[in-house]
Parts: structure tokens; C-alpha cells; sequence
């Protein structure tokens, strides 16, 4: 802001006007952000609910900022989406989050690899380089397929039509799996699921809030335990995301959610703390 004197002004709105200071000022440095190296990402581990068991982990990617200090995705993420620097910063993550699997996977002596998820923003499933990238970066590295999940949400597949489909089409034919990320936000048509390449069905946090603290609302039971069956009759994987009580992960367990994911379990953190709870008999 200008320093007091004689031409002095009065901002309409401050706040918002250092929002938009400070979001143009971010996209404009987000391409030597990426160059520089300021991006890191944290893991979140995925909880089979079986056995209690780490199988794998997501990917949620972070901005250590100079400035500003560490900013979470959707301060930037958007951005990243709007100007399509998500393209270079979504191939980093998962070339980086790849490489760290395979990491993992060295270090382990026993059990079937650690699955690692990665997020898939709506721009990066348009950009045809998309598959060749994808199967580029699991070779050099030496990942099966079957260890890598992408997740997608419902919204950037609404109304998707076999353009767009047919990416995530050929990579689940290499084995690779598609989630279909923040499930039930979308309003789509549950029929619909049948024609997507998806294998695992993320269902939203929304879904769960209500069952933090028992007496658990009934109707909410009634509405996961639906959702659980008919994923589970289209074949698809139940994982729930933010469970954050051990009265949600016991309930979403009998529900017959397959894989749990929130903070009750993790919050998400380094690679190292990824690796410790992996090899943990429950968690
Ligand atoms: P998401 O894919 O739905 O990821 C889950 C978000 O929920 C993460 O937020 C995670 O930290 C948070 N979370 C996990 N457990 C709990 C819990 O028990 N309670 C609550 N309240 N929250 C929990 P985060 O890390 O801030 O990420 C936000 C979103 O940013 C992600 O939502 C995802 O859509 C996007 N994102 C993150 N990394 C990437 C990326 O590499 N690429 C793209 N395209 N998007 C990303
Ligand atoms: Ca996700
Ligand atoms: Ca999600
Ligand atoms: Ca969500």
C-alpha cells in the first residue's frame, strides 16, 4: 500500500486485494518455482481396513514458497490448472513420487509393493503426451503398473466423452488403476460408473463427517452402506477418505469399506514416515 501523504488512497477492499496481489504474484512465479526445486511432496498413507495394514500411500504435493513459507495445493494448484504449468508440475510428481516408491520398494524385504496414488488434474488428462509420459516414467524407474494408481475426480470426468476417456482407458488396460478421486461431490449419474475405466471409487470426506462421534446418524450408515454395495457389485474398491475418529474408521469398516485414508490413521508427511508406518503391523 501506498505510504501516507497527500495522494493517499483508501483500498475498496483490502483483504481482497491482496488476494489477487498475491495470487497473481504466485502464478508469475510458479514456472521458477518448478526450475528451482521448491516443490515437495507429502504421504499420506492408504490403511487397508482388513488387516490395519499401510498398502500404500497418495501423493499430495506442497510449495515450500520463499516468501510465504509452505503453501498446500489449493493455494496453487488452481493456478497451476489456469495457466498449465500443471502439465510440467503434474510429470514432477509423478516422476518424483514413482522414484520414491521404487525406494520404498527397495528397502522392503517383505509383502507386496507399496501402492503409491497420484493425483490427475482435469488439464493433464487433456494433454495428449498424457499416456506415453505416464508409461515413460514408470519404465525408467522400474514400477509396475499395478503399483500405480491415479486419481481423477468425479468433476473432470462429468460428461467426459470417449476422447477424453480414452487415455485413462489405455492406461488401465497397462494395469495402471483409476480412482475416481472425491466421489460423491459430483452428482454423477451412479449408472454412468459403468462406462468409466475406473477400479477404485474414493468416496468423499463429506460422506463421513457425520459419523465422527457416535451416536452415528442412521440415515448416513444407510447412504455409505449403498454407495459400498453398488461399487462392490461394479467390481470397484472402496477407499474412504478423511477418517479422523476411530468411531468413523470401526463403522466404515463394517460398512465393508475396503482401504481408509485421514488423520485418525496419518496426517501426511515425509517419505521416512511413510516407510516407518509401512512397516508397522496395524496402524
Ligand atoms: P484430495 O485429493 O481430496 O486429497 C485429500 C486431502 O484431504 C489432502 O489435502 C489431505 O491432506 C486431506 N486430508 C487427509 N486426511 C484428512 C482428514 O482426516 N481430515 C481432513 N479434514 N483432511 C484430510 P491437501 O494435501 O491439502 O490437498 C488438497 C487437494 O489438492 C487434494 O485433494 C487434491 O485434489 C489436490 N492435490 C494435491 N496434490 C496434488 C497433485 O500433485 N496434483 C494435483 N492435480 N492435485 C493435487
Ligand atoms: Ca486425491
Ligand atoms: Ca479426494
Ligand atoms: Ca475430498
Amino acid at each position: 500500500a501506498k505510504a501516507r501523504g497527500g495522494n493517499r488512497f483508501e483500498m475498496a477492499d483490502p483483504e481482497l486485494d491482496q488476494r489477487a496481489i498475491t495470487r497473481h504474484g504466485l502464478t508469475t512465479a510458479l514456472p521458477a518455482a518448478l526450475e528451482r526445486g521448491e516443490f515437495f511432496i507429502e504421504y499420506q498413507p492408504l490403511v487397508h481396513m482388513g488387516d490395519g495394514r499401510v498398502h500404500g500411500a497418495e501423493a499430495l504435493v506442497r510449495w515450500s514458497h520463499p516468501q510465504h513459507g509452505i503453501l498446500g495445493p489449493d493455494q496453487f494448484i488452481p493456478l497451476a490448472e489456469h495457466t498449465g504449468l500443471i502439465v510440467p508440475l503434474g510429470r514432477w510428481v509423478l516422476q518424483e513420487a514413482v522414484r520414491q516408491a521404487c525406494d520404498w520398494q527397495q528397502h522392503r524385504t517383505e509383502g507386496a509393493p507399496l501402492r503409491i496414488n497420484v493425483n490427475l488434474s482435469p488439464a493433464q488428462l487433456q494433454h495428449p503426451g498424457l499416456v506415453k509420459d505416464t508409461v515413460a516414467v514408470l519404465e525408467r524407474a522400474g514400477l509396475e503398473p499395478g503399483a500405480l494408481c491415479l486419481e481423477v475426480t468425479e468433476s473432470a470426468l462429468i460428461g467426459a466423452d470417449e476422447g477424453l476417456l480414452k487415455p485413462l482407458r489405455q492406461l488401465a488396460e497397462l494395469g495402471v488403476d483409476i480412482a475416481l478421486d472425491d466421489f460423491g461431490t459430483g452428482y454423477s449419474n451412479l449408472a454412468n460408473l459403468r462406462r468409466l475405466p475406473v477400479s477404485v471409487l474414493k468416496l468423499d470426506r463429506s460422506f463421513t463427517k457425520g459419523m465422527q462421534q457416535a451416536p452415528v446418524d442412521p440415515v448416513d450408515l444407510k447412504i455409505v452402506e449403498g454407495i459400498v454395495s453398488l461399487a462392490h457389485s461394479l467390481e470397484l474398491a472402496v477407499t474412504v477418505e478423511g477418517v479422523e475418529t476411530g468411531v468413523q474408521a470401526d463403522q466404515l469398516r463394517e460398512l465393508g469399506c475396503d482401504t481408509a485414508q485421514g488423520w485418525y490413521y496419518a496426517r501426511p508427511g515425509p517419505p521416512d514416515q511413510l516407510h516407518a508406518l509401512s512397516l508397522a503391523d496395524a496402524i
